[in-house]
């Protein structure tokens, strides 16, 4: 295919905002993709090379971009500068100076969608000194060679920016359909894409191997399995009822989650992001090396600092200085690392993806049997809620977070929130026992005192997985301090959209809606109905319709925007709802 017929569907794709008609998009592209380019096609599309587990950036940034179309239309760079600020986009500003450009353009583009991809590539993989001009010069070649159009998206690639509005929801369904001529096949492919969190193998797979190879996909070493997620309840009989009975109840630790694949001698880690972490925890892999009586191995758990001198784990603030890039070695000797494993999901070419809980755990705890840095969570097995309740507070009394209560015969659940693991956290008196996770849609500008920061407040939305849109259930506007005002505005004018971004169901007007891109974290005291919120919408008997919203919202410490968690692992409208049910409940209950 073409670049240009990929850039006319990218096109048309922008000018939509029906999910369904997105859907309908991306088959027809998908359609017309061969076996050798889908791959390529899907990692362009989601605006990267490759999985993120793969670790491939582009390392380019704005300045270089702005200087590669000076390069391939001769406008000095700061009319690029100043047409880019005026557009607020270097895609649309790549558009109108080929559109208008000053050399004598190449003739027209006959660049396929694979070479575009491989000179993409070339640009990320150029590194080290003097690389900087290899990569305007790349760059500039491809825009010079290219119409307008196209060259609004080969501006906008390398930023990670291609604002189509897509997420893999709808890739996926859009792979069902063209593959399979229905929606139906979703399910299956959902589940092999929980497998190998990578999109591109999975349509490389369909089309060369059909819905049968997507039926028979494993579990592959070295490709991170996307995390199965915990649900919450607020009181241990509310755990047990759910668990029917017996099950097991593990501490909650406030570390990093760590996926650990081995074979051999070669071992790889993992974030919850799936993004790869090896070369950060070195104390990690030798204990895998030396302690884990096992030659192939995937396995997951939760790393924490350990304080030597006092002999008690450093608390998560502390923790997290441990995920760094450079001065690994003395950090590491300074805080160690331990490891609580908590699931296996590989064992010796076996998968345990799939067998029950109980079966999991005790050929972990057998693998396990003489590690001294990686120890098996500590648990109970209990089918009383007094029990549970008891281990719950010593678990808090000791510093932690709180228990994760486990179905003794679920599988592991790949990339999904079930009841197969319920979590209890502490909370404080007058607070939500949980934070929630936010995706910022748009900002507001400040005013009065705020006036020089040019930033107001936030607005922000959870994640409508069902509906696969972004709901609003709050607009922060307190708490900020100055330098998160600046780092907010900095950051989010990068990512101003003239309108409302597609999948996002609002009834406010911020003063400058953002394209969705960052998650943060936030606390509240109550969750509230509310006329002017979309998260959870529904009619009510009198016809009016009413929403949730948060009360007293403010952002966790000093936190700005978080690169570490995608827009679709924000916290879920299903979950706000289950929130606001809790919280009832327990005030009932205190009555
Ligand atoms: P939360 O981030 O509050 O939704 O809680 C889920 C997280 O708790 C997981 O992603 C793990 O990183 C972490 N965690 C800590 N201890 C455990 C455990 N014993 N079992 C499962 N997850 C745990």
């Amino acid at each position: 295919m073409l670049f240009s017929e990929l850039a006319d569907y990218y096109n048309r794709l922008e000018a939509v905002s029906s999910r369904l008609t997105m859907i309908d998009i991306m088959t027809e592209l998908l359609n017309k993709s061969s076996k050798k380019e889908v791959a390529h096609i899907i990692y362009m599309t989601q605006g990267v090379l490759a999985p993120p587990f793969e670790g491939v950036e582009f390392g380019v940034a704005e300045k270089l971009v702005e200087e590669a179309i000076s390069v391939a239309t001769g406008y000095p760079k700061e009319e690029v500068e100043k047409d880019y600020k005026r557009q607020g986009d270097l895609g649309l500003t790549a558009q109108s100076l080929c559109g208008a450009s000053k050399l004598k353009r190449m003739n027209a583009n006959k660049n396929s969608v694979t070479e575009v991809y491989k000179t993409m590539l070339d640009i990320a993989q150029t590194s080290g000194s003097g690389s900087k001009d290899g990569k305007i010069r790349m760059l500039a070649n491809l825009i010079a060679a290219a119409t307008p159009l196209e060259a609004k998206y080969m501006a906008r690639y390398p930023l990670g920016q291609l604002r189509l509005g897509l997420g893999d929801s709808t890739i996926l369904e859009a792979l069902s359909k063209a593959y399979t001529g229905s929606r139906e096949f979703k399910g299956q492919l959902e589940r092999a894409y929980n497998l190998c969190s990578d999109l591109g193998t999975i349509g490389e797979e369909l089309s060369a191997g059909g819905p049968k190879a997507i039926e028979e996909f494993k579990v592959t070493l070295f490709k991170p399995i996307r995390p199965a997620l915990a649900e919450r309840l607020p009181t241990a009989e509310a755990i047990i009822e759910r668990m029917k009975g017996r099950c097991a109840v593990e501490q909650k630790y406030d570390g990093f989650r760590c996926q650990i694949h081995k074979s051999g001698s070669r071992i790889k880690l993992f974030s919850r992001r799936l993004e790869e972490t090896t070369e950060m925890f070195p104390d990690i892999i030798k204990a895998v090396q030396n302690e884990v009586r096992a030659n192939k191995i995937i396995f997951e758990g939760e790393a924490l600092a350990f304080n030597e001198a006092t002999n008690e784990f450093f608390p998560f603030q502390e923790t997290i200085q441990r995920k760094r890039k450079h001065g690994v070695d003395e950090k590491a000797s300074e805080m160690p690392l331990h490891l609580f494993a908590f699931d296996l999901m590989y064992l010796e070419g076996e998968d345990y993806i799939g067998k029950p809980y109980e079966r999991r755990r005790e050929a972990l705890e057998h693998v396990l049997k003489s590690s001294k840095t990686i120890i098996p969570s500590t648990m109970i097995l209990t089918s009383s809620a007094k029990e549970l309740d008891d281990f719950f507070r010593t678990s808090v009394t000791n510093g932690l977070e709180g228990i994760v209560a486990k179905d003794l015969t679920a599988p592991y659940v790949a990339g999904a929130r079930k009841f197969s693991w319920i979590k209890m956290k502490r909370s404080y008196r007058g607070e939500l026992s949980d934070t929630l996770d936010l995706v910022i849609i748009g900002y507001y500008l400040g005013r009065g005192s705020r006036a020089e920061f040019q930033f107001g407040g936030l607005l922000c939305a959870v994640y409508n997985s069902s509906k696969d849109v972004f709901e609003t259930i709050t607009r922060i506007g307190t708490g900020f301090s100055e330098a998160q005002m600046r780092e907010f505005k900095q950051e989010l004018d990068k990512i101003r959209v003239k309108a409302k971004p597609p999948r996002v169901d609002a009834m406010m007007e911020p003063d400058f809606w953002v394209y969705p891109k960052y998650v943060i974290t936030v606390k509240a005291d109550e969750i509230t109905k509310s006329p002017t919120h979309t998260c959870g919408r529904e009619k009510l008997a009198d016809g009016t319709e009413v929403g949730y919203a948060l009360r007293f919202p403010r952002i966790v410490g000093e936190e700005t925007v978080r690169p570490d968690k995608s827009i679709e692992e924000a916290t879920t409208t299903k979950e706000v709802i289950e929130l606001f049910n809790q919280q009832k409940k327990v005030g009932v209950e205190e009555e």
